[in-house]
């Protein structure tokens, strides 16, 4: 037999142009912060790639500032009409410079190139596309026309690009204008994005870019002189951010943690559904809000089941984010990497049994590799809380109706999946899960039509879709 070896196809980062510093984007410029810079690094390497400021409570001021003039004299008199153009011009630039935006956030990420080009990047410009034709037709909304004012927003590092996206897309179009906060570990694409809002001679001040840590979130999001706040992150600092704004006229959107379902019933497609499960949970190393990181299968079919999604993840190439063939990238961070490491101790140390298939980590950056919990219980805190990362817990049920008790027992209500032959058990089922967003024989699908939030202690407000709208303009929630 002829034994291959593995020949990478990396892809070239010489598209890239990584300055070694980076200021703040306030009024159209980049101009240095007052805080102490800190440094963003490539997670599958370690390598330092570029110097970042910090946006000091003095820098948030002046960055809230210029969107309150922005604001007041250009964009909430510039017709819908108008602000489209930027918009659809914003777009075209991100297809345009499409390659180069996957591979930087590949870089500062660390997921696969094949996700930042053929997911995160297209749907952020999508993002872009759909809500510029909101602009002109607010009326047709439901929604009324008179935007908020200043928007601060607030996002994560897991879809750096797309959070973005999510945010500035729909408050631009409502004629808002926007101060935003990148995480601290990814701040580079927002860094771009700010070029290509030069690029696209948006007016001064209609978005700006504030890089650093929690404090300067902490001082944007408690800034008197915003009228609206914009989270994506972890459930406790959306509580302390509520926490915050309470008692003010801010309008507040939420969108926090997750711990979806992937149910599967014994009359699915296994193979399809085995795809759809790696896809819930190793799907940017699990680093998603909506990870499918509980799998609840049907009992009869359990075997067979976790037999072939073993053997499927088997084949799942964990490596360089760059090669066009990784499945798995770095995880974004040691302190994310010490997280996850800690919750499966924790899951092994309350007797579920752990298994991943053999998988050599590179000795360098930040990995973790494809892994498996079975006899878990709903009591392990594996299945209770956020792991974030490349980690499923799976529990077996017997009746449809103990499916349903079973997703429903989690204080987070962000996303599910069904997996069924029958049409009409999935709408049953769908019907009585508590969560935002119910895939139905597939997984992880965004689209900037459809509206996407969570219940209870996954937030709330809605993001995309008409529906997302309703966070941007006055008198409605
Ligand atoms: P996080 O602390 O909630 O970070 C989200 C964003 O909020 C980041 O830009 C962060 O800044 C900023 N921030 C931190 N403290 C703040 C404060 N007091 N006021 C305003 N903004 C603040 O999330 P994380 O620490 O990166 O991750 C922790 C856990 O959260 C993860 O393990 C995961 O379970 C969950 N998480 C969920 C999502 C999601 O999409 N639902 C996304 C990320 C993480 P810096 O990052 O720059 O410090
Ligand atoms: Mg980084």
């Amino acid at each position: 037999m002829t034994v291959f070896e593995y020949a990478p196809a990396p892809e070239s980062r010489a598209i890239v142009d990584i300055r070694a510093s980076y200021g703040l984007f306030v009024d159209g410029a980049f101009v240095e912060g007052r805080g102490t810079a800190f440094k963003t690094v490539n997670p599958a390497t370690e390598e330092v790639l570029a110097e970042v400021a910090e946006a000091s409570d003095a820098d948030v001021n002046t960055a809230v500032a210029a969107a309150r003039k922005a604001y007041e004299k250009v964009w909430s008199r510039m017709s819908g009409a108008e602000r489209a153009k930027y918009l659809y011009r914003i777009a075209r630039i991100i297809q345009e410079r499409s390659r180069e935006l996957a591979v930087l956030e590949s870089i500062d990420n660390g997921k696969p190139i094949k996700e930042s080009r053929d997911v995160d990047v297209p749907t952020a410009a999508a993002y872009f596309f759909y809500y510029a034709g909101w602009a002109d037709k607010l009326e047709h909304s439901g929604y009324g026309t008179t935007p908020l004012g200043v928007a601060a927003q607030v996002i994560p590092w897991n879809f750096p690009l797309l959070m973005l996206a999510w945010k500035i897309a729909p408050a631009l179009a409502c004629g808002n204008t926007v101060v935003l906060k990148p995480a601290e570990t990814t701040p580079l694409t927002a860094l771009l994005f700010a070029e290509i809002c030069q690029q696209a001679d948006l007016p001064p001040g209609v978005v700006n870019i504030v890089t650093g840590a929690g404090a300067t979130g902490h001082a944007l999001v408690g800034h008197a002189s915003v009228d609206k706040v914009a989270f994506t992150g972890s459930t406790e600092v959306g509580k302390a951010i509520a926490r915050t704004v309470a008692g003010t006229t801010k309008k507040v959107t939420l969108e926090l943690g997750g711990k979806a379902a992937n149910i599967v019933f014994d009359d699915a497609p296994l193979d399809q559904a085995v795809e759809g499960i790696v896809n819930g949970i190793f799907f940017n190393q699990g680093h998603v809000c909506c990870a499918g990181s509980r799998l609840l299968v049907q009992e009869s079919i359990a075997d067979d089941l976790l037999a072939r999604l073993k053997r499927r993840m088997s084949t799942l190439r964990l490596g360089d984010p760059l090669d066009k063939n990784t499945d798995i990238g770095a995880i974004n961070s040691r302190e994310q990497l010490e997280r996850i490491r800690a919750l499966c101790d924790i899951g092994e140390a309350e007797g579920a049994e752990r298994w991943a298939p053999a998988c050599d980590l590179p000795s360098a950056g930040f990995w973790f590799p494809p892994t498996l919990f079975t006899g878990v219980t709903q009591a392990h805190r594996i299945a209770r809380e956020e792991v974030f990362g490349p980690v499923l817990s799976v529990l077996t049920f017997r009746t449809p109706a103990e499916a349903v008790e079973k997703a429903n027992n989690t204080p987070y209500g962000l996303s599910a999946g069904v997996w069924s032959d029958k049409g009409s058990l999935i709408l049953k089922v769908a019907a009585q899960l508590r969560a935002g967003v119910v895939w139905a024989n597939t997984f992880n699908k965004f689209d900037p039509t459809s509206p996407f939030g969570g219940y209870q202690e996954s937030g709330y407000g809605r993001e995309g879709g008409r529906h997302g709208l309703a966070a941007y303009l006055k008198g409605h929630q």
